[in-house]
């Protein structure tokens, strides 16, 4: 049952006076329960929890680790019914989104417990060689993680996603401030948290989860000085916002802010004159998956003038116009879109591909498509930005000299992608797919840039402004990085060392011992 009440580590409280409600879009209004936002003394309280957990819980051993993340997936699943279901009315997505971002979250978490079960995250590295110090080295948390839910995926990126579930596997707690418009999910999902922690032998203060509406609760959170780093997703606004903050701290601390992209598609002669037909129809598929509402959406098309570009340009129109159009998160958020479409759609110099037609039901997003010659998109950089929504700019090069001038103009961007037919055009284009892959986090060739998988080789990040910091991403196992900071143990007591870097390799990891990988005992 949902209480609408914060999770101060085991503990619910509503200490405030402050309260709001979700919004069902499907239904365009209110759900029942009441949510009060967390106080001042209430935030501090979940980070001081933190702080006091964060003494036993980074001494847990990894395998305890991996219990406590295997038991919150456990603790999801026993209740995935009440959960998908409050999912889909605070977020309007549909059913089988719900699932799949459900098994993601689950198999997110497993994932990483498998990680700390294998072991060599922690970068072991030895280096004693004869008449030198011994020094060890390998990798420790950092210390309380404070977590953004995302607006847009409830599950993946939100109060037990990617950021909490790499964040707790570091050995790092995390204090959540949940999405407001998700709040009764970030709630259901924070009791299988709390449930999983106790039967784990988990110290309270693990893992915490505050209520609010507005920015106060987060900034309070950012400011505190027991918090030692920030995850985030969402606007370029709200991310440059917490930087900030973080920054200009007595103490500053990193923010990991994925804050946005548009994800140039560069679609080469080739692949539009064999293919040009089936790549719009993948694309009208992209630009509308979930209303638009990915970071990895392809907000941005990049061709060459001619006869094949302009096939699919029509055709990718035809295509979208007939999708049926989805709801979007919230009425701000279907406002927010409206607003910065019209403030694309006010400049000069653009062609209408396409848009829907029809009527639309409330909170409803109608995609759109228009084309802008070359010479446009760079002089006016309005064009460059990302409409968060069923949206794409579609840009018309005079010739291959002016596509790589736009992709040199192009600001940091989470993925980049080449559609291509023939690998000759490769060698003939090499300077611009050399361009889109310095400005990306994830170049893809012949696919689309929605859908992204969860596994230890994935960046889901990239040059900023996408993302805060270029170093790292927010999905895949190596998102553990951004709450870890090595150490070295010079001449140590063997007594005292951790196991990772023992001499006789009682954890069995792999280890760079001397500049040779091995599993091997010194
Ligand atoms: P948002 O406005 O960036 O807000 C995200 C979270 O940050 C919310 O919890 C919000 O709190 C908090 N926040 C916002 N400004 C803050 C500030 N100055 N100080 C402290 N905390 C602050 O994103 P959103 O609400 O999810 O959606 C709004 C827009 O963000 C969308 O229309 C879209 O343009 C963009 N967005 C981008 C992505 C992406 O993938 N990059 C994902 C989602 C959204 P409150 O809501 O409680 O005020």
């Amino acid at each position: 049952m949902i209480t609408g009440k914060n999770y101060l580590g085991e503990e619910l409280s509503n200490k405030g006076n402050i309260t709001f409600k979700t919004f069902n879009p499907n239904q365009n209004k209110e759900t029942a329960p009441v949510f009060f936002e967390a106080t001042k003394e209430e935030v501090s309280f979940a980070v001081e929890k933190a702080a006091k957990a964060f003494e036993s819980y980074k001494k847990k051993t990894d395998i305890e680790r991996a219990e406590f993340l295997e038991a919150i997936a456990t603790e999801l699943e026993a209740n995935a019914e009440a959960l998908k279901e409050i999912y889909r009315a605070e977020s309007g997505l549909p059913e089988g989104r719900s699932n799949g971002e459900f098994a993601r979250t689950a198999g997110q978490l497993r994932a990483f417990a498998e990680m700390l079960k294998e072991g060599s995250w922690v970068e072991a590295i030895i280096s004693n060689p004869e008449g030198k110090p011994d020094i060890r080295r390998m990798q420790v948390p950092f210390g309380p993680v404070a977590v953004f839910g995302a607006s847009n995926f409830p599950f993946a990126f939100s109060t037990a996603g990617g950021d909490t579930a790499s964040a707790l596997a570091s050995g790092s707690p995390v204090v959540v401030k949940s999405h407001p418009l998700h709040a009764g999910t970030g709630e259901l999902v924070s009791e299988a948290i709390i449930k999983a922690a106790k039967k784990t032998g988990m110290p309270d203060g693990v893992f915490s989860n505050l209520n609010s509406k507005g920015i106060e609760v987060g900034e309070w959170l950012v400011k505190h000085p027991k918090i030692k780093a920030v995850g985030f997703t969402g606007s370029f606004k709200a991310g440059m916002a917490l930087s900030k903050l973080a920054a200009n701290r007595p103490e500053p601390i990193p923010v990991y802010a994925e804050m946005g992209s548009i994800n140039p598609v560069l679609a080469l002669p080739s692949a539009l004159e064999e293919k040009g037909e089936v790549w719009a129809e993948h694309y009208a598929g992209s630009i509308t998956a979930g209303c638009g509402q990915f970071c990895t959406n392809p907000g941005l098309i990049l061709g060459v003038e001619g006869e094949a570009l302009d096939a699919f340009i029509e055709k990718l129109g035809e295509d979208i116009a007939k999708l049926a159009p989805g709801v979007m998160l919230s009425p701000e958020i279907q406002k927010q879109y409206e607003n910065s479409k019209s403030e694309v759609l006010s400049q000069d110099g653009y062609t209408q591909v396409s848009k829907f037609e029809g009527e639309l039901q409330p909170n409803y997003g109608r995609q759109e498509v228009i084309s802008v010659p070359g010479a446009t998109f760079l002089q006016n950089t309005n064009f460059h930005k990302e409409v968060f929504g069923p949206f794409s700019v579609v840009v018309k090069c005079k010739d291959k000299g002016q596509l790589n001038e736009v992709l040199q103009q192009l600001e940091g961007q989470l993925t980049g992608t080449v559609l291509n037919a023939d690998e000759k055009e490769l060698q003939e284009y090499k300077e611009a797919i050399d361009s889109l892959t310095e400005t990306v986090g994830r170049i893809i060739y012949n696919s689309v840039p929605t859908g992204v998988e969860v596994c230890a080789a994935m960046t889901h990040g990239g040059p900023f402004p996408a993302t805060s910091n270029a170093k790292f991403t927010s999905v895949g196992l190596t998102a553990v990085q951004r709450w870890i900071r090595p150490v070295s143990f010079q001449d140590w007591p063997e007594t005292l060392l951790p196991g990772a870097l023992k001499t006789e390799n009682p954890l069995g990891i792999l280890r760079n011992v001397n500049g040779k990988y091995t599993t091997d005992s010194l």
